[in-house]
């Protein structure tokens, strides 16, 4: 079996990964990018043959894609796959990648009915309406049911990530075991359920692929390198900004579900009565999260749908006086719709003072605070409209650290060797994995022989 990488751009990340068997059987794991579907990210040429394109060498058409779970950098571009080449991924990820797609396709249209134009912040109607197509066509996978391909066999296996339903993947081929370990962490809700899951079915691996984050733990760029903090520790950093500050209004990532949960958990710790506020959107995604059930084990109370009350956008004086008796958590994003919200309470720089314990609870990487919006689609804008005293962060990093990754390897596939799939952090790896031999470096679009 062999092993190779494909990306686009000059980031320095994967965008597919592709397995191909002795007889030429290939299976791709993830299409991904950095911008929004059909945006500038899109625009990038990303050419992976037997993938995206028919292969001039004569290679097999690709016999499946799996997506390992909805974040970009991993879902962005199925829509580029070959109409025969079939794409899996977990049946929450599905639901999340289409109401965040059905979302776009509204706004957009709704500009365009205006006269305006057809893109929005980089994105396209048309990348978007063709991404609508390639997600109808989706299949669906099981955590730890095997799916087999000629010789090449795949085992999704549910991890702990940020956002639930995703997965790594062992990828077999006769003796030769492969694990994927993709966006995993072992500081999220997650951790015990994931490690049960995996048991000892990654024991003989002799590969582990994998893509470790450093020095991006707690509050960004300065934060010192090692292990994040764990998920709980916001909740508690929440809770107490909650207790002394009762108006709360707090940004993060929409899918960003366990942080949610973290906040709604702190949110109804600091008192009874308080609210949960939220907009129409958001409540989409939390259903989702809500109805998520793990098919292998019961798993994580993700209840929001019943504590949430709905943000309508035309609520009197008297709404918002009510609010302010109880105290509450509003989740707020970019967009005309907040502002009023944001104003009403946490004023505005050089002018309306606000409410008196009000607070943003800024709950993401501190990065894309501090280099404004980057199309990340969540409004980073909003923080750089509300007073600087009125910001608090509360965040932990949603990947595994290095040294997480050795304990994970440690454990559950001691006697693999490591690939890691951002090259220019091999280097780092050797400090944390100095056995001779351990680290294998890949370059993109080199094949590298998994056998013996
Ligand atoms: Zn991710």
């Amino acid at each position: 079996m062999q092993l190779k990488f494909h990306r686009s751009g000059g980031k320095n990340r994967p965008t597919t990964i592709e397995f191909r068997s002795g007889t030429g059987t290939r299976v791709f794991i993830d299409l991904g990018n950095h911008g929004e579907p059909g945006s500038g990210g899109t625009d990038i040429p990303l050419t992976v043959p037997g993938l995206t394109a028919p292969d001039p060498e004569g290679g097999r058409t690709g016999s499946a894609l799996f997506i390992s779970h909805l974040h970009l950098d991993h879902s962005g571009r199925l829509e580029d796959a070959l109409p025969e080449v079939p794409v899996f991924c977990g049946p929450s990820t599905w639901k999340f990648m289409d109401v965040l797609n059905e979302h776009r396709i509204g706004r957009l249209e709704k500009d365009l009915g205006r006269g305006g134009p057809t893109r929005a912040g980089g994105d396209t109607l048309e990348g978007r309406l063709r991404r609508r197509k390639a997600l109808a066509a989706v299949k669906f996978f099981e955590g730890l049911k095997p799916i087999r391909f000629d010789d090449i066999e795949i085992r999704p296996v549910m991890t702990d990530h940020s956002c639930p339903d995703t997965y790594m993947f062992l990828v077999r081929e006769g003796e030769e075991l492969a694990l994927v370990s993709g966006d995993f962490m072992d500081h999220g809700l997650k951790r015990a359920q994931a490690e049960y899951f995996m048991g000892d079915l990654a024991k003989d691996a002799h590969w582990l692929v994998c893509s470790p984050v450093f020095g991006r733990g707690g509050k960004g760029e300065s934060a010192p390198k090692g292990p994040f903090a764990p998920e709980r520790d916001v909740e508690e950093s929440v809770y107490r900004i909650m207790k002394e500050k009762p108006l709360t209004l707090a940004i993060c990532s929409s899918t960003g579900i366990d942080r949610i949960h973290s906040l709604v958990r702190a949110n109804g710790r600091a008192g009874r009565d308080r609210l949960f506020l939220a907009d129409r959107f958001q409540k989409e995604i939390l259903d989702i999260a809500s109805g998520f059930r793990s098919p292998d084990r019961g798993m994580l109370p993700y209840g929001f749908s019943g504590k949430l009350r709905l943000l309508e956008g035309n609520e009197a004086e008297k709404d918002f006086m009510a609010w302010k008796e109880r105290g509450f958590l509003m989740l707020v994003r970019g967009g005309r719709f907040f502002s009023p919200y944001l104003e009403r309470f946490l004023g505005v720089p050089g002018g309306d003072a606000g409410e008196e314990g009000a607070v943003l609870i800024y709950s993401r990487w501190e990065g894309y605070r501090k280099t404004g919006p980057l199309g990340f689609g969540e409004g980073d804008e909003v923080s750089l409209q509300v007073p600087k005293d009125r910001i608090r962060f509360a965040h932990t990093g949603g990947h595994a650290s290095p040294e997480a990754l050795r304990r994970f390897a440690d454990r559950f596939c001691p006697e693999a060797k490591l690939v890691p799939i951002e090259c220019s952090n091999a280097g780092e790896l050797v400090k944390v994995f100095p056995e001779k031999g351990r680290v294998r470096k890949l370059e993109p679009g080199e094949y590298l022989l998994l056998n013996g």
